[in-house]
């Protein structure tokens, strides 16, 4: 049986290593000169500066049910805490991996914090099959869930994040430091189920940590990829693939308009026009810095933290969200920042540091975000601008000219609003299936969504075998 795999993201080479272990011939394409989709590094900047070109931190790279079964040759950071969100006043909150530590910096709210997390924290094997296992969940996990932690959680998860701040916290530190969680959602806070993708990073960070790979995010697809040699899988740089490849299975790594693009009109009239209705949300303007020091943050224990989260009050949050998902140009962006150098020298020369940071903007927004940016390091870290030795930056139309699964900037494949976070990118109890026989999608626009993570790959190549057992 032969298996063509079309895009080299975390999500292809996932599905591809799900039909080789099952006997498939593989073969994957890729349309870049290199391997990985969202998981690639570079030397944007400088000779010696290792640059992650989009994912930078990766919580479930090593943790998500699929990467844990690999066992694969990558060596991972933690770093001292997995996220900081500083304040005007110079003080800063830390996300810890010790949920007590955690709850103890947040004063007056500690309390609520440990109610909100901690179930979840405790009942994380029941937990991880219904947030990031296989797709559909069983009935049975759910059961296992709802038994064990009551409706609560869920009603929590699928909440707006303003909502849930607001109710659950007293202080407006708490309620800041909920809301920068939940703004990697890219959804307006005030938008269901913002809230859920805060409490998931929050529990991710206490149960496993926010790990990235020593010497870049390339690492972790090169260890993908030499497991897919071992299998006999050929992968094809430069490789673009312009219709759907004759094969036993077709898993596509891609858009879906680009997944009709590769149609050529084969696709039934009415999955084309439920392809076509498919939302992509806001997207990302990134900047990557080479610097001669570090980031000098005027509370020092920032420098603790792998992932900072720069946006001040959860009303100053709020407004940069709506802003890029209504398609204005807002006020000071809410900006997301990773310092790995400060846990990994080996990506910079001796002394030398980088810094990754991205903001969300107007889904294909042409404007020039490095100032404001740039601004917002300062405003928690005076001084900031002055250890820039270069700049690498990168808009909405950079950003899809190197990767097409990248609408518009989007780089989660498609808005994860509740409309489109389980039945993505059709309704369907298995969304992974196209009408045409053989033909699978696998990319971030099926559940369980965006992240590296490597699920969506697994459960397409999963109903792939399924359909072909019952062909044979
Ligand atoms: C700036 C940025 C920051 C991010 N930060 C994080 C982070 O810190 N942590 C995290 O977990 N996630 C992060 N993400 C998201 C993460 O990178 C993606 O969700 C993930 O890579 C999706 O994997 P995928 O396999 O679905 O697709 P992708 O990784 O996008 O890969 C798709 C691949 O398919 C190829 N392709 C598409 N069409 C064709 C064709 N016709 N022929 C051949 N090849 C084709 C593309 O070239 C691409 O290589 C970030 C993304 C970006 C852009």
């Amino acid at each position: 049986m032969r298996a063509v795999v079309v895009g080299s993201g975390p999500n292809g080479l996932a599905g591809a290593l799900e039909l080789a272990r099952a006997g498939l011939d593989v073969d994957v394409y890729e349309a870049e000169e290199t391997l990985g989709g969202g998981v690639r590094s570079l030397e944007l900047t400088l000779p010696g500066f290792v640059h992650d070109v989009c994912s930078a931190i990766h919580p479930l790279g090593a943790h998500s049910p699929f990467f844990r079964s690999l066992d694969l040759d990558v060596e991972w950071v933690h770093p001292d805490a997995q996220a900081a969100h500083p304040f005007d006043d110079g003080t800063a909150v830390l996300l810890e991996r010790d949920l007590d530590a955690t709850a103890e910096a947040l004063g007056e709210d500690g309390g609520a914090y440990r109610a909100l997390v901690a179930p979840l924290v405790e009942h994380w094997p029941l937990v991880e099959p219904v947030l990031i296992g296989p797709h559909p969940p069983s009935a049975g996990a759910l059961a296992r869930v709802a038994r064990a932690l009551g409706p609560r959680p869920a009603l929590h998860a699928l909440a707006a994040s303003r909502t849930l701040a607001e109710r659950t916290f007293a202080t407006d530190r708490a309620r800041a430091f909920f809301a920068g969680h939940s703004a990697h959602s890219m959804l307006p806070l005030e938008r269901r189920p913002s809230a859920g993708f805060g409490l998931s990073l929050l529990v991710l960070g206490h149960v496993f940590g926010w790990s990235f790979p020593r010497g870049g995010a390339q690492r972790l697809t090169e260890a993908l990829v030499a497991r897919l040699v071992e299998h006999g899988v050929r992968v094809h740089v430069s490789s673009p693939v312009d219709e759907l490849p004759d094969a036993d299975v077709v898993l596509a790594d891609v858009a879906p308009r680009e997944l009709l693009r590769l149609g050529h009109g084969r696709f039934p009239e009415r999955y084309e026009r439920a392809l076509r209705r498919y939302r992509h949300g806001p997207g990302a303007f990134k900047l990557d810095w080479a610097l001669s020091e570090p980031i000098p943050w005027s509370a020092p224990e920032v420098g603790r933290a792998g992932t900072v989260h720069l946006g001040g009050t959860l009303d100053e949050i709020s407004a940069s969200e709506w802003a890029a998902w209504t398609g204005r140009k807002g006020p000071a962006p809410f900006v997301l920042l990773a310092q790995h150098t400060r846990f990994d020298p080996s990506r910079a020369p001796a002394g030398k540091h980088t810094a990754w940071a991205y903001c969300h903007v107007p889904n294909g927004s042409r404007e020039d975000y490095t100032d404001a940016i740039e601004a917002q390091v300062e405003r928690f870290a005076p001084g900031f601008r002055e250890t820039i030795l270069a700049r690498s930056a990168w808009g909405p139309a950079e950003i899809e000219g190197h990767n097409r699964n990248l609408v518009g900037g989007d780089i989660n494949c498609g808005a994860m609003d509740l409309g489109q976070l389980f039945t993505r990118p059709v309704r369907s109890r298995v969304p992974y299936r196209t009408p045409l026989e053989g033909v699978y999608l696998c990319s971030a626009a099926t559940p369980p969504g965006g992240g590296v993570h490597g699920m969506c790959g697994m459960s397409a190549a999963r109903a792939a075998l399924e359909d072909l057992s019952k062909r044979a």
